[in-house]
């Protein structure tokens, strides 16, 4: 009885799925002349693999660095199915990430997707932090690798004097990407929820607010 207990626990413990395997070797969308719609993707066809050629497999849009924020001395490019249809269906999406020296990558997190980031050129502190709020944090440089687990707030400091690059692997096509400050201090929550929940003044919370501009839809009115 406990033994069959057991069995059915497990059965009904929440387990973390990638994205569905695909049914064929690849499926690279036809969109006709329109561009790629990430919530569109699984309604379009996919093209005629006669008439998928290799370049359909390559994709040459991170040979450069994104445009640099002023405030971070941070430029990611994210790229999934909409920028390079050839990823569709295949359960992967990656980045490049390019740092000034003390460029920081906001803490921010992936919902459905864990990520390896290898440095390609930099020494980079960079870590997570678990859901117990501890910290996991290192210094890493050219060649090495950090794995940030799926859900888990994660960072990056380019603590050299020159650049420093990365290069991000994600385990979804749609990894998402919830940035932390402006999530918190750029959504349009309501004032007196933040100055309670991190104790700030009007003034204080004012300036954060002003900083991290919001972006977001304000359904509170
Ligand atoms: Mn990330």
């Amino acid at each position: 009885m406990a033994t069959s207990l057991l069995i059915l626990m497990l059965f009904l413990l929440p387990v973390a799925k990638p994205d569905s395997d695909p049914v064929q070797d690849f499926c690279v969308p036809d969109t006709g002349s329109s561009p790629v719609e990430l919530t569109k993707l699984s309604t379009y066809p996919c093209k005629n693999p006669a008439n998928v050629t290799a370049g359909d497999f390559v994709f040459s849009g991170i040979l450069s660095p994104g445009n640099f924020s002023p405030e971070t001395g941070f430029a990611g490019i994210s790229v999934t199915p909409v920028q390079f249809p050839g990823l569709n269906t295949l359960g992967m999406s990656f980045a490049r990430a390019d740092f000034q020296p003390g460029g920081v990558n906001p803490p921010h997190y992936h919902p459905r997707a864990t990520e390896t980031a290898l440095v390609l050129s930099g020494r980079v502190y960079s870590g997570f932090v678990d859901s117990t709020g501890r910290v996991h944090a290192k210094v890493i440089e050219k060649g090495e690798v950090m794995v940030f687990p799926r859900g888990m707030i994660h960072f990056q400091l380019n603590l050299g004097k020159s650049m420093a690059t990365i290069y991000g692997s994600f385990n979804s096509q749609n990894p998402g990407l919830v940035r932390i400050p402006v999530t918190v201090f750029g959504s349009g929550i309501r004032d007196k929820v933040l100055e309670k929940a991190f104790g700030l003044t009007k003034d204080e919370l004012e300036k954060l607010k002003n900083r991290f501009e919001p972006k977001g839809l304000i359904i509170d009115d």
